[in-house]
């Protein structure tokens, strides 16, 4: 791509797709700009020469303009600019990538499990020898402050480490037989081609964390990343084609979501789906699927209630609200949506939560000391401003912050907000922002029901100094994960994934892999006879 395809001027964000590329030059429209602290065309330019900021899909191994040539930009939530236009692909260019996919699964499925995992492990390698850029990418697309983007590589990056390790243990299993004369055993095999559709809070680690466990297991992929996020899964699978992973193994197209979806739902050569994202997307999802009969896994939205007991340590409930509330400037799955608070220790909690939020430095990612980055575009604020005013309204007390940040743009206050109601808006919904709602409960019991009334089921939190109550109310709640005295709980390691409404099956850790096998039972008979 050359620097003339950018068009780094200043644009509204638009999900629309524009025209063919040749006539696709951006007009700047009348948005807020702001002075930035760091030259954002010297770094788009010093990315650009170093290989990795692609501006075209991947197809078959080949970077593909969207076949009428249609585009759509992508825009730096921070200041407004677009950093590049990228292909605006739907069913077609899904189709063909489907069949290339299938194509290279004929062959990377036959490869030994240690040719694939070498491969994984050189990709892991390669993610991070280049993750200073991979995670000024991340923040030039998504916000996120430097430091945090780096981190969410090196995250990222662990899935596919894990991954080339686990490839060299897919056991199957051998079966006493009841029958003398026969043998049974249990085969374990790729499901086949996958499509991977992923969100844009993390632009690596969600993709990491299914392509990793789906190459591993000989499956091949078709990856659709957000709109809004693309450029880190372009960079991530030029790393893939540098690591030796075949042409085809690795695909990724994005622009019409609906139109790519309904591809991968009706292809017969899919036969698995694995999406996170929001659960209304992923409850089409699964209902879709239905048409080819396709493995799902779904990682959807959460409502996480952090319970903090008259009896936690205050200083480590403070950070432990803090970490799971703000990473990521509150746009994570696993955030605290509701903090429950024992009557008890409900305003000293108070102050000193609202104490360290005030504290947290709000900016643009590349600032030295900013911790809050803006929030994705300009409807996430509305939906935080919409949850703000809907709370207030019904009684509840902003205690910190509540409005817009003065910086502009989608930039907001980390804000904390006192005596929630479980009915309010922001207790049922997920307020996908910086903002803290406090509820306060008088019992155990009360905190239990309180957090269970909700179709929501992935991540709690609990903080108790008490070792039967963590054990008692860790079993009560209804949620695939829980952090006891801990609000960062995600790692490689261990099984990621919820419960109700917040989805199927797990990824990360060894369990993550059998989402991407198939079992295949097999019996000899009649082997005492010569
Ligand atoms: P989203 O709107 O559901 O989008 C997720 C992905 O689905 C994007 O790539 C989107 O494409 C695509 N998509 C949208 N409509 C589609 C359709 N009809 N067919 C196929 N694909 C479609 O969610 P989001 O706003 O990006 O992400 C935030 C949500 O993700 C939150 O609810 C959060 O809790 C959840 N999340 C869950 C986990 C977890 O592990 N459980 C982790 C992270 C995030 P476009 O963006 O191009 O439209």
């Amino acid at each position: 791509m050359g620097i003339s395809q950018m068009g780094l001027l200043r644009s509204s964000c638009s999900a629309l797709c524009h025209g063919p590329r040749t006539a696709s030059v951006l007009r700047p429209s009348a948005v807020l700009t702001r002075q930035i602290s760091m030259d954002t065309q010297n770094l788009v330019a010093r990315l650009n020469s170093s290989g990795l900021l692609r501006s075209q899909c991947l197809i078959g191994g080949k970077w593909t303009e969207a076949y009428d040539g249609k585009t759509i930009p992508v825009h730096n939530p921070a200041t407004g600019d677009v950093l590049v236009n990228v292909p605006c692909m739907g069913g077609q260019e899904t189709n063909d990538a489907i069949s290339v996919a299938y194509e290279a699964f004929l062959s990377w499925s036959k490869l030994t499990a240690a040719e694939r995992s070498k491969r994984l492990r050189k990709w892991y390698d390669l993610l991070i020898a280049n993750k200073e850029e991979l995670g000024q990418i991340i923040t030039l697309e998504q916000g996120k402050p430097l430091k945090e983007a780096i981190g969410e590589v090196n995250y990222g990056a662990a899935f596919i480490e894990f991954s080339a390790e686990e490839a060299k243990r897919i056991y199957g299993d051998i079966i006493p037989s009841p029958l003398a004369d026969r043998r049974l055993l249990v085969l374990k095999q790729p499901v086949g081609v996958v499509g991977a559709i992923t969100p844009w809070n993390f632009p690596l680690a969600m993709i990491t964390r299914k392509v990793g466990p789906a190459l591993a297991c000989g499956c091949t992929v078709v990856i659709k990343p957000s709109e809004l996020t693309p450029l880190t899964a372009l960079a991530a699978a030029e790393l893939a084609l540098q690591a030796g992973i075949p042409p085809g193994a690795v695909n990724v197209v994005f622009g019409n979501a609906p139109e790519i979806g309904d591809a991968l739902l009706a292809s017969r050569q899919v036969r698995k789906i694995t999406f996170t994202g929001s659960t209304a997307v992923g409850k089409k999802l699964m209902a879709g699927a239905a048409q080819t009969v396709k493995k799902v896994s779904l990682e959807l939205g959460g409502n996480a209630p952090c319970i903090i007991f008259d009896d936690a340590d205050l200083e480590v409930a403070v950070k432990g609200a803090l970490g799971t509330k703000f990473r990521n400037s509150g746009q994570t799955c696993v955030c605290a949506n509701r903090i429950l608070v024992q009557e008890g220790i409900y305003e000293k909690f108070a102050i000193a939560f609202s104490q360290a939020v005030q504290s947290m430095q709000v900016g643009e990612g590349f600032t030295e000391g900013v911790v809050q980055g803006p929030l994705i575009n300009e409807a996430a604020v509305q939906k935080v401003e919409s949850f703000v005013k809907d709370a207030v309204s019904k009684g509840a007390k902003v205690l910190l912050g509540g409005k817009r940040h003065s910086l502009g743009m989608t930039f907001y206050e980390p804000t904390v907000i006192g005596d929630i109601k479980n009915d309010m808006l922001i207790a049922r919904n997920e307020v996908f922002g910086p903002v803290a709602p406090l509820l306060r409960f008088k019992t155990e019991e009360e905190a239990i029901r309180i957090a269970n009334d909700t179709n929501a089921g992935l991540a709690a939190y609990v903080f108790t100094e008490n070792v039967q109550r963590m054990w008692r109310v860790t079993e009560a709640l209804e949620y695939g994960l829980v952090g006891v005295n801990e609000g960062l709980v995600s790692t490689e390691v261990a099984p990621f994934g919820g419960v109700k409404e917040s989805g199927l099956g797990r990824e990360g850790s060894k369990y993550g892999m059998d989402e991407f096998l198939e079992m295949k039972y097999v019996c000899f008979g009649n082997i005492s006879s010569n």
